[in-house]
């Protein structure tokens, strides 16, 4: 019988960076990941790397770190995750004053430009002028997010840990059981996205892990070319994601709507001229719900006709992941309180509800490992689940 050091739950980013750091730290790593093609948030995301969006001494402290760890990696893993230089171009509505927008990216710790509309559109040719008073530029950064799981999951090979297809399906003081055996570990990291709420209920333990529904279209290799990373400069998703933690008693329901569908115009293209286009988000407390892709998909390009008109009818399909969130934008990462077979435990971790994982993650993931080696970390300790006081 093998014990491993460490269990982790999810081969997203979030799992992948961390399994990586553990095994490189010196601890035996299993990974444990239910899908074969990982249809999970992680392979739907832009891989934008927002470094300048630091708001305290702690994610601007984060924020930098982050940015430093990914020149890092880029040696240390020895794999091309197409790490690069992007312009962030937020769009400001043409309805919209955008002063009063720029104001609101005031208390960034790097500040951006306001750019008019023929700036704007000189730098993204693809944005339709009539759409827009303006946007707001970010030097910005980008990877491709299946290719920096693959190099991490080659790491964490490299360094001995081992990867497994099955499904967790329950915890034990000892380890895990899943669909086709029982795994013994002295420790366990769950990093299964929006899943993770539902797996840890599951075994009595209550988070403030939130998640929305995500749907975004994926298209095929495009003749086309979108130079920036085009997104709104007000967030749909980060308003529904505020306003939905703070209703913590309803996420409690099966099956409850904690807020309706909307759209924020987005559009990201990688090097093998894909495109991705979204993004749709909802918040409701069933992580199978059943959605209408199709429906989506023709709400999601109606709108992105606005603003980006000629990457609109690019061929592609609509696909769905959750994306996990806590109630204050801050990480869960630390044990989480809970109680099986009347003993508190205290070896289950939750790394998990990043906002902007990709800033985030590659630092914290190694943050951790140390800290879980020995090396107090305070930076950690401010990010733990038991923060929010839950039971
Ligand atoms: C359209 C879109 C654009 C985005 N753009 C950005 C961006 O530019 N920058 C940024 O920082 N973030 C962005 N995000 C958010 C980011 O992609 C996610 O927050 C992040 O990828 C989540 O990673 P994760 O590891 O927590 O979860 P996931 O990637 O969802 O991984 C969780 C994994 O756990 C596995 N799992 C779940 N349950 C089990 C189980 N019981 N047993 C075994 N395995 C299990 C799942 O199969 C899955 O593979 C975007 C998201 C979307 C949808």
């Amino acid at each position: 019988m093998k014990v491993y050091d460490w269990l982790v739950v999810g081969a997203g980013l979030t799992g992948a960076a961390l399994s990586y750091e553990l095994s490189k730290a010196g601890f035996s790593v299993l990974l444990i990941e239910e899908n074969q093609d990982s249809a999970n948030a992680t392979r739907f995301s832009y891989g934008g790397i927002p470094y300048w969006s630091g708001t305290s001494p702690l994610t601007t402290q984060l924020a930098s770190e982050g940015i430093n760890r990914y020149h890092e990696l880029s040696a240390e893993l020895d794999q091309d995750f197409e790490f690069r230089n992007i312009d962030l171009l937020l769009t400001i509505a043409s309805n919209t004053n955008p002063h009063t927008t720029r104001s609101q990216y005031n208390h960034f710790a790097i500040q951006p430009q306001l750019l008019d509309v023929n700036a704007a559109c000189e730098l993204e040719p693809m944005i339709n002028p009539e759409a827009i008073s303006g946007a707001i530029h970010f030097n910005h950064a980008h990877v491709n997010p299946q290719l920096l799981v693959k190099a991490y999951l080659s790491g964490l090979s490299a360094h001995g840990g081992e990867i497994c297809l099955d499904q967790v399906t329950g915890f034990t003081r000892e380890g895990v059981s899943t669909l086709k055996s029982n795994y013994f570990s002295k420790n366990m990291a769950v990093c299964a996205g929006g899943i993770g709420r539902s797996l840890l209920q599951n075994a009595g333990i209550s988070t403030r892990l939130c998640f929305t529904h995500a749907e975004v279209i994926e298209t095929i290799p495009s003749e086309l070319t979108l130079r920036s990373l085009v997104m709104p400069a007000v967030s749909e998703r980060f308003i529904l994601e505020s306003q939905s933690s703070n209703l913590d008693e309803v996420w409690n329901y099966d099956n409850y709507e904690v807020s309706p569908p909307s759209i924020d115009v987005g559009a990201i293209q990688f090097k093998n001229r894909q495109l991705r286009i979204g993004q749709l988000s909802m918040a409701h407390t069933n992580p199978h719900l059943e959605r209408d892709l199709k429906q989506s998909e023709i709400s999601i390009r109606e709108q992105v006709n606005k603003v980006l008109p000629a990457i609109a009818s690019v061929r592609g399909s609509c696909h769905h992941c959750l994306v996990a969130f806590s109630p204050d934008s801050l990480p869960l990462i630390g044990t989480v309180a809970g109680n099986i077979a009347g003993n508190i435990a205290e070896n289950i971790y939750l790394f998990s509800g990043f906002t902007s994982p990709f800033v985030y993650v590659p630092t914290l993931a190694k943050r951790f490992a140390l800290s879980v080696g020995g090396n107090f970390d305070p930076l950690i300790s401010q990010l733990s689940p038991q923060r929010f006081g839950n039971s």
